[in-house]
């Protein structure tokens, strides 16, 4: 039974019990009153009777015995109490006390009924009787001119309290029959009433649950049809954005799935949102990312770190990883943060690209120029020596041949500095040579290596100025910085005219240990300055060639400025100069 029915039930109980109970109780104070009034007619009736009987006789005389008498006969006659009271109040007869115990009652004065027939008016009471211990209606009247005493005649009222008894039954069971009818009644009205609550009870459950097909019949045009249609409503309107949601899901499934890329969504905790089948087979493992982490559907560090990384900057960060299992591979990870900006961090996704092919093909090719130039160096060196020889023979008086070998000595030379070129880019490019990282201090290396180039820089009267805000201490290879800056304040020295200006300046901020090198030079154009530090790329390739440039310095800076983590950064503009600003690791203190 709901709670709506039994309380709907227990308030109309309330209401019967309550209307037979106040009408039951206005019924017998009526029927009481009633009886009352009748009795007291006869009663009176009654008194006048015995009061003509001792008409004339003194009831002050001690005549006790002939009172008591007349009060015995009369009740008998009357079948009533009869009671003979003098002016004073004493009983001088009664017929419900024998004459012996008469002169121990009490004065009955006081009786209500009594002192209103000593004052001349009919009295009347109904109590119980202390003398014979039931309860009696009085009724009193007055005799004689005074008057001179008082005829009292009493009735028992048990017949009242019997018909009293009588209508009380009554009013039980018909209150007994009335309130299981009501409860009867009360229950079905309920029951009819709350069929439509009840039943948008069980939709509303059934469509929490998800059962978007559930319908009840609309029984009514009131509100509660109403709401059974709003939320008829409300479920089709659901089941249709489920199933668009569920069709996008899929539309997303099979695209993701098709996709040759690998696809990771992981949230802030790790965990995967989303992943396909090919991020599976890139990894070497078994698809069905269902609840799992990161590290229990692929334990591999690397791409972790790399999520890792890109969850703690705004900046998307790519990095090359290497798969070991099944096959090795080489994948490249892009990965970036979700919601861009300074929102709370959702989650990252990564987008992985097999990279094993290029990166074989880039490792074959780096071989083959490693040993290409490898090979080259040793018939060059050979030509160099021969050249140089001949230059400073005696023998060669011949102005011709001199310009020849001259021409020789010069292009053996350039070819060996790109030999050279080659073989350290091959090297740096490959994994062959780590940089040893270890604390530098970088404002005595740049001062070192200034001063080697000092020569250089007064022969083409370049004026040379140093700077140290700050002498930062880098995370860094002290060959790979010195070669850096070699190259860079080569490139300073040869494309800057003469009477110009090259700065170095070092300084340091939280993260950076900087190297600026700045000249007043030719400048670079904005179209070329996204490429110069490309393989052979040259602004100007008369001018770098005839400087003896082979293209490749600054593709050699970039190199092993990444393999140390930093950064390298150009901003020129034609006629007025460039700076090139190097930015190392700090070194953690
Ligand atoms: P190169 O051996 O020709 O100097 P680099 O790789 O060192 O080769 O530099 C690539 C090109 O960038 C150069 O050919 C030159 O045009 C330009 N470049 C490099 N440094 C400077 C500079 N300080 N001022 C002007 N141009 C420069």
């Amino acid at each position: 039974m709901t709670k709506s029915l039994l309380k709907l039930m227990v308030a109309l109980s309330g209401l019967v019990v309550l209307v037979v109970g106040v009408s039951g109780l206005v019924a017998q104070r009526g029927l009481k009153n009633r009886e009352i009034e009748q009795s007291a007619r006869s009663l009176e009736a009654q008194a006048s009777l015995v009061r003509e009987l001792i008409h004339g006789r003194d009831l002050d005389s001690d005549d006790h015995a002939s009172f008591d008498a007349i009060a015995d006969h009369a009740a008998q006659a009357a079948g009533a109490r009869v009671t003979l009271i003098d002016a004073s109040g004493v009983v001088v007869g009664d017929s419900d006390v024998p004459i012996e115990r008469l002169s121990m009652l009490e004065n009955h004065g006081d009786r209500p009924e009594v002192r209103a027939a000593l004052s001349g008016s009919v009295g009347q009471n109904a109590r119980r009787s202390e003398t014979v211990g039931r309860e009696l209606l009085y009724l009193a009247v007055p005799v004689g001119e005074g008057p001179i005493g008082v005829v009292r005649v009493a009735m028992e009222l048990s017949d009242l309290e019997s018909a009293l008894a009588g209508l009380r039954n009554v009013l039980l069971v018909s209150g007994s029959i009335g309130l299981l009818a009501a409860l009867a009644l009360s229950y079905g009205l309920a029951w009819f009433t709350l069929r439509p609550v009840r039943e948008i009870q069980r939709l509303t459950t059934a469509v929490a649950d998800g059962n978007l097909e559930y319908r009840i019949p609309r029984r009514s045009r009131d509100e509660l049809g109403a709401i059974s249609d709003s939320i008829h409503r409300m479920a089709d309107q659901l089941r249709e954005r489920l199933e668009q949601a569920n069709r996008e899901k899929e539309q997303l499934r099979v695209v993701l799935n098709s996709m040759i890329e690998g696809v990771l969504v992981v949230d802030a905790e790790m965990n995967i949102v989303l992943a396909n089948e090919r991020l599976a087979a890139l990894l070497g493992v078994r698809a069905g990312t269902e609840n799992l982490t990161l590290m229990e559907f692929a334990r591999h560090v690397e791409l972790e770190a790399v999520l890792r990384d890109a969850a703690n900057t705004d900046e998307p960060v790519s990095r090359m990883i290497t798969v070991a299992h099944p096959a090795e591979k080489t994948l490249q990870v892009h990965a970036v943060r979700f919601p861009a900006g300074s929102g709370p961090r959702l989650g990252t996704v990564a987008v992985l690209h097999d990279m094993t092919e290029v990166a074989q093909l880039d490792r074959v090719r780096r071989e083959f120029v490693a040993n290409a130039s490898h090979e080259l160096r040793t018939p060059l060196t050979a030509i160099q020596g021969f050249a140089e020889t001949l230059l400073h023979s005696e023998n060669l008086k011949d102005t011709t041949s001199r310009s020849h070998v001259e021409i020789i000595d010069r292009h053996a030379r350039r070819l060996g500095r790109l030999v050279a070129d080659l073989l350290q880019l091959s090297e740096t490019e490959g994994r062959e040579s780590r940089p040893e990282l270890a604390n530098l201090r970088i404002a005595a290396l740049v001062d070192r290596v200034v001063r080697d180039f000092d020569a250089a820089f007064r022969e083409k009267n370049i004026e040379v100025e140093q700077e140290a805000k700050d002498d930062p201490m880098a995370w860094a290879d002290t060959h790979a910085v010195e070669q850096i800056v070699r190259n860079l304040l080569d490139n300073a020295c040869q494309y800057t005219e003469a009477g110009g200006r090259v700065k170095l300046s070092v300084d340091g901020d939280e993260k950076w240990a900087c190297i600026r090198v700045v000249d007043t030079g030719v400048g670079i154009p904005k179209s070329d300055l996204g490429r110069i530090f490309e393989r052979f790329y040259r602004v100007d390739k008369a001018r770098s060639r005839a400087a003896g440039g082979t293209g490749l310095g600054l593709s050699i800076v970039k190199h092993l400025v990444q393999s140390m983590d930093g950064e390298i950064s150009v901003e020129s503009a034609p006629g007025r100069g460039s700076t090139f600003t190097l930015r190392l690791p700090r070194a953690k203190s």
